[in-house]
């Protein structure tokens, strides 16, 4: 990828490993589920690639069921729990769509765990509120996409736990950035997508413990132990693998990029950009700022410009930029026109950053000047 990548968030480029392990993959061929040399063989990769992707949250390899991706992967945990008698669906305010959208749709009520300013969950609003219902289920991700901000799941599981609910973590983002045991987390059922940490898009897993009840959603040839019918995208969990044992090694290491992150988000806020969830835990990769006076999208187009490659904090939905749910959530409506999103990982480096902040700057100085002179 030439210029400089730092819409990780969004995706991340395919580790080298990966790449190797799925055209290893493709080269061998092979229908896992064939008894024959290759089908073994095919096998074999898969459940290689299962352990890898276990070590990776310190589950047990049986509970991994291998999804399309993270979308998948929360649309299952979801139903799954209303098919095992969950009607009362509580999800935090900063969830991805793939939670909220699936759970609105459910039929099942919904409410909402609300976020303060700084974009953590208020865990305390679900003290007595577990209690309404038979076993309640709790979305609560571990990392948001928009701001970067870690989320007390430990601390919401106790309550989920102790009122016999179910804790549904998305850790989507938070997966090789961050380190985690499924266990110790206390989650029920747990997200992750490849291609977040550099493993090949459309594929991912759902992390279920034995108290979950997982219910069969497609249905076929039984595959995924009857969870998930279809063959298996062999390739692309060679590739999870393969990106997953790479991501899960380098997490300490990773740390190193809130450093670079910060020195940059120094020379914003010195041109008046506001930090978004600045005062709550957050992921080393991710920065979320905004700036009046300058729209999301102008700043995206002004970088990308500059060879710079970030995303805006906005949706854009027929034509009209609409404030992010996440910044709603938190109640920042008034700075959702001139957020961006910046998120680095595994191939950044400190130099990334440093383009970044001078493109940035750079940019803003003659925005400003273009405003001053039209107002002039
Ligand atoms: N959850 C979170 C927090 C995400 O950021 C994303 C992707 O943007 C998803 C879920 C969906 O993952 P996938 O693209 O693998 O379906």
């Amino acid at each position: 990828m030439s210029g400089v990548y730092l819409d990780y968030n969004a995706t991340a480029p395919v580790r080298p490993v990966a790449i190797e392990a799925v055209a290893d993959a493709l080269r061998a061929g092979g229908n896992p589920s064939s008894v024959h040399a290759a089908g073994r063989a095919a096998r074999a990769r898969i459940e290689a690639a299962r352990e890898l992707v276990a070590d990776l949250v310190a589950a047990t390899p049986a509970n991994v069921i291998f999804t399309s991706g993270g979308t998948e992967a929360n649309n299952l945990a979801i139903s799954g729990a209303i098919a095992a008698g969950s009607r009362r669906l509580i999800v935090s305010a900063v969830e991805h769509p793939s939670v909220l959208e699936f759970a609105r749709a459910s039929g099942v009520a919904v409410d909402t765990l609300p976020v303060g300013a700084d974009g953590v969950a208020e865990v305390g609003w679900l003290d007595g509120r577990l209690n309404h219902s038979e076993k309640p289920f709790v979305a609560l991700m571990l990392a948001n996409n928009e701001t970067g901000v870690i989320q007390p799941v430990a601390e919401a599981a106790e309550r989920i736990r102790a009122a016999g609910g179910w804790l549904h973590v998305d850790a989507v983002q938070a997966a090789g950035k961050l380190v985690i045991e499924f266990e110790a987390l206390g989650a029920d059922t747990l997200s992750i997508s490849a291609h977040k940490l550099g493993g090949p898009q459309g594929i991912g897993a759902l992390v279920a413990s034995s108290r979950a009840t997982i219910t069969r959603r497609q249905l076929g040839g039984g595959q995924e132990r009857g969870y998930r019918g279809g063959t298996e995208n062999v390739s692309g969990i060679a590739g999870f693998g393969a990106a997953a044992r790479e991501a899960g090694a380098e997490v300490a290491a990773f740390q190193a990029h809130a450093a670079w992150r910060d020195t940059a988000t120094l020379r914003l806020a010195a041109a008046g950009a506001v930090v978004i969830g600045s005062d709550a835990p957050r992921l080393a990769n991710t920065l979320c700022v905004s700036t009046s006076g300058w729209t999301s999208d102008l700043q995206v187009i002004a970088l990308d410009l500059a060879g710079v490659m970030i995303s805006a904090g906005a949706a854009c939905s027929s034509g009209k930029v609409k404030a992010s749910a996440v910044l709603t959530a938190m109640g920042l409506d008034s700075l959702a026109d001139g957020v961006i999103r910046v998120s680095g990982g595994w191939a950044s480096s400190e130099a990334d950053w440093n383009r970044f902040a001078d493109a940035w700057v750079e940019a803003h100085q003659r925005h400003t000047a273009r405003r001053r002179a039209a107002a002039a």
